[in-house]
């Protein structure tokens, strides 16, 4: 497990350089480094989980990692190293839940900067634009929880809570909720970051505008985001909670998007792809009731792939009646097998903090520290069909080895000022392939045969040229980050000279290299 016990650690293991010469990348701190005084410490003890990350695929192993307790380390840490010039090729990553994909939070041979462990309280504005100031390396569920005793909560989320501010607002942070309200880097009032050469600035939609943009979405490459100020919204106590089937991928969509197309309607919208499985609806009984229990009951997936649309309403207990009677009516003018209409009543909380009911399942059965070889794609929409029946009807055809997701989102929520790319459309599809590799296995579940896979999606997607975005990129090469970013790789670049010049930050996003 990669928690830390950030009140501890500190006290213990101030940086030690007789432990430091038998590390195989310890000669490349330089001794004025380890000489900085820190409210908190630089350590080369116990760093071995600084090598990985959630993906389980990439494990590059730092010579330290500074556990700050304060702003000024890391600020004081930064400018140190960015004084000391191109040389030593000395590179920082900062570390949040470490939930990345493919290396993206580690650095190799350098310094990781654990953010979980600048623990800064959390500071609650109410009134008409109610917003919270938070510590960058706090984790989401934490922020629910002290919103609602607030009767507040964040607008926009992803599905999984347990993911730093600073990991999730250097991506975009997307969930059922983007088409409301646009991912999370569109509901940030102001962030307080450390820039490549160490210097502190708070930024915001007016002051420092091109450093905030930059920030947000910018997979951590101008800045280290220490303090960001959330929008909140008065928060609702419960959720209903439905899921319904599709045959039709067209009836599916055509659903999807006339939910989205409406403010009011969901709170929540996504989907997602069921591929040659039977027995589903045994599978749903646990949490989701059917409508018609004897009608489902009859009702069988015959291994064909299936579609499910799931939507949540947000409410309080005294607009039950009235949350009941609008559901219905918005559920007439969807066209889903209506045998297959699922209902599930769950508080606010437990909706937001599903898919960690699921970690701790899969942890019990040591599931969740395997390899995950995730792809995350934007599609846009005119494209969406042609990906679906080459991609689901034949490039996935035998057994599924996780969570296929499928759902759209307006553009038009979404602010086209941050780093973050996506397609060039009004509507476009988020479709994320959350596989997890059983270890050792060199059949279908197998880590080689999964990114063998994933390569003939994106070759496909290359081909027909469907002008499709990654979302967590992934690239190696130069080139290849300049397809990705198109027009706004200018900026980019522009962005990284003016904030890190000597490229110290996040080398495990694999964009820039430090001293070239
Ligand atoms: P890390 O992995 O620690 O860091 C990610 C990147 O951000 C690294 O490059 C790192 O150097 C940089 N970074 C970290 N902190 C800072 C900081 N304070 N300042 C500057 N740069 C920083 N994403 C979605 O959008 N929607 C989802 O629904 C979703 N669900 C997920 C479910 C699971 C189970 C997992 C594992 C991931 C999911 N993700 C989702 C992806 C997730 O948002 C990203 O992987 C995110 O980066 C993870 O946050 P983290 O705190 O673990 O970041």
């Amino acid at each position: 497990s990669f928690i830390i016990d950030r009140n501890n650690l500190c006290s213990n293991h101030p940086f030690d350089s007789t432990t430091i010469s038998s590390h195989p990348g310890s000669s490349i701190i330089p001794s004025s480094l380890k000489k900085l005084n820190f409210d908190g410490c630089l350590s080369s003890k116990n760093i071995d989980h600084a090598a990985n990350d959630f993906g389980n695929i990439y494990h590059q192993l730092p010579s330290a990692v500074l556990y700050p307790k304060s702003v000024s380390d890391i600020s004081s840490f930064i400018k140190h190293i960015f004084d000391m010039g191109p040389t030593p090729d000395l590179t920082v990553a900062a570390r949040g839940h470490a939930h990345s994909l493919q290396g993206q939070a580690q650095a190799n041979q350098g310094v990781v900067i654990n953010m979980e462990s600048l623990h800064q309280e959390m500071h609650f504005q109410t009134g008409e634009f109610p917003y919270v100031d938070v510590s960058a390396g706090e984790l989401w569920i934490n922020i629910l929880h002290e919103s609602l005793k607030h009767g507040l909560t964040p607008k926009s989320w992803t599905d999984y809570l347990h993911l730093t501010v600073g990991g999730t607002l250097s991506n975009a942070g997307v969930s059922g909720q983007a088409f409301r309200h646009g991912p999370q880097i569109n509901n940030v009032y102001q962030l307080e970051v450390v820039t490549g050469k160490g210097e502190l600035i708070t930024c915001s939609e007016k002051q420092n505008a091109d450093l905030f943009y930059g920030v947000l979405g910018g997979l951590g490459q101008f800045g280290i985001i220490t303090r960001a100020r959330i929008s909140l919204e008065p928060a609702s106590l419960m959720v209903k909670w439905i899921r319904v089937l599709y045959s039709e991928f067209s009836t599916f969509t055509m659903d999807q998007e006339h939910l989205i197309s409406s403010q009011d309607a969901f709170d929540y919208v996504e989907g997602f792809v069921i591929i040659n499985r039977t027995g589903l609806l045994n599978n749903w009984r646990s949490s989701f009731n059917p409508k018609d229990p004897v009608q489902a009951s009859q009702f069988n997936s015959d291994g064909k792939t299936l579609f499910c649309l799931e939507i949540a309403k947000y409410f309080n207990p005294d607009e039950t009646d009235r949350v009941n009677q609008e559901i219905d009516r918005l559920l007439l003018e969807l066209n889903y097998i209506q045998s297959t209409l699922f209902l599930s009543e769950v508080s606010y909380v437990d909706f937001l903090d599903r898919v960690h009911i699921s970690e701790l399942k899969l942890r019990e059965k040591g599931l969740w520290e395997i390899p995950h070889p995730w792809l995350n794609l934007l599609i846009p929409r005119s494209r969406i069909h042609e990906f679906a029946k080459v991609v689901f009807g034949e490039i996935l055809t035998d057994s599924s080895t996780g969570p296929i997701l499928i759902y759209p989102a307006n553009k038009s929520k979404w602010s086209n000022k941050t780093s973050m790319v996506t397609p060039d459309e009004n509507v476009m599809y988020l479709v994320a392939f959350l596989s997890s590799a059983m270890p050792s296995s060199t059949g279908t579940d197998g880590l080689a045969h999964i990114l063998t896979q994933n390569k003939r999606i994106l070759d496909f997607c290359e081909t027909a040229r469907l002008g499709v975005k990654q979302y967590l990129p992934h690239y190696i090469t130069r080139e290849a980050w300049r397809t990705h970013f198109g027009p706004k790789w200018e900026t980019f670049v522009k962005r990284k000279s003016t904030y890190d010049p000597l490229a110290i930050l996040a080398p495990g996003q694999k964009i820039f290299q430090k001293g070239r």
